[in-house]
């Protein structure tokens, strides 16, 4: 098949993008998990520490999935905070339900499904917002990125977990061979979609640097925009506050 996500025209892209997440909803954990190496566990601990989430805090986990995030931040704010979890994406939305309610804290939470160029929230609603390798699929990344300094109370924090650029080039050729050979190849093994898989990498390959990004946050309305590189830029922890 010929997905060709590259040359999609933009307005088709969100239903493309839909499609791939309905597709891999259940499997999505452990997919993770094989295509990471387990690593993700470590970018989420780190992004978890850097969000100075505290007790009492309301925190929104945007394009949050199947709740990793989510689930760290409820056991942070305790039971006077808030957190919402937050996808456009129902079948992965209830993925991520049910997980958090097996794990015996499905309560503490609320469920959302929203657009994040478009959240359902009034002006300065809460303290943190994450975004974990959501913003790579958003359709118009500027208006996701005004949309979420909206919703944050002025010092509140937006941090964007995405994959970035690799900061050695020989680097960069090991994770692109693996990208777009490796990863397509697992997709196809354990869950019988290449294709999903191949969107995986070419979305990865497309999504801004770590400049750009920090650029585009600050053109949002962001303040102290700084980031991190982890796994030698595979991955980025770009945060900013709302002053
Ligand atoms: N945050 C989770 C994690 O780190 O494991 C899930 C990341 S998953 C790769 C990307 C998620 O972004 C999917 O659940 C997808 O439905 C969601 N998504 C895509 N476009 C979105 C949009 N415009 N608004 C909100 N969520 C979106």
């Amino acid at each position: 098949t010929d997905f060709g996500f590259q040359d999609v025209p933009i307005e088709e892209k969100a239903g493309r993008v839909a499609d791939v997440f309905h597709s891999v909803a259940r499997r999505y954990d452990v997919m993770n998990d094989l295509m990471s190496m387990g690593i993700h566990r470590l970018w989420k601990r780190v992004t978890l520490e850097r969000s100075g989430v505290r007790r009492g805090n309301s925190v929104l986990d945007i394009a949050g999935g199947t709740g990793d995030l989510t689930k760290k931040f409820a056991s942070r704010v305790g039971p006077t905070g808030r957190v919402v979890l937050a996808d456009i994406n129902a079948s992965m939305l209830n993925v991520g339900r049910d997980k958090l309610i097996d794990e015996g804290i499905g309560h503490q939470v609320e469920y959302v499904q929203a657009n994040a160029e478009a959240l359902p929230f009034p002006d300065n609603t809460f303290d943190c917002i994450t975004i974990a390798f959501g913003l790579r699929n958003v359709t118009d990344k500027d208006k996701a990125l005004r949309s979420m300094t909206r919703v944050l109370k002025p010092g509140g924090r937006l941090l964007v977990l995405e994959f970035s650029k690799p900061t050695n080039a020989l680097f960069e050729k090991v994770y692109d061979q693996y990208s777009f050979q490796v990863l397509p190849r697992i997709g196809k093994l354990v869950a019988n979609d290449a294709d999903s898989y191949r969107y995986l990498a070419e979305s990865i390959r497309m999504h801004p640097d770590q400049e750009t990004l920090k650029a585009m946050m600050e053109a949002a309305g962001l303040d102290r925009v700084e980031y991190t590189n982890m796994t030698a830029g595979v991955v980025a922890l770009h945060r900013g506050v709302k002053l």
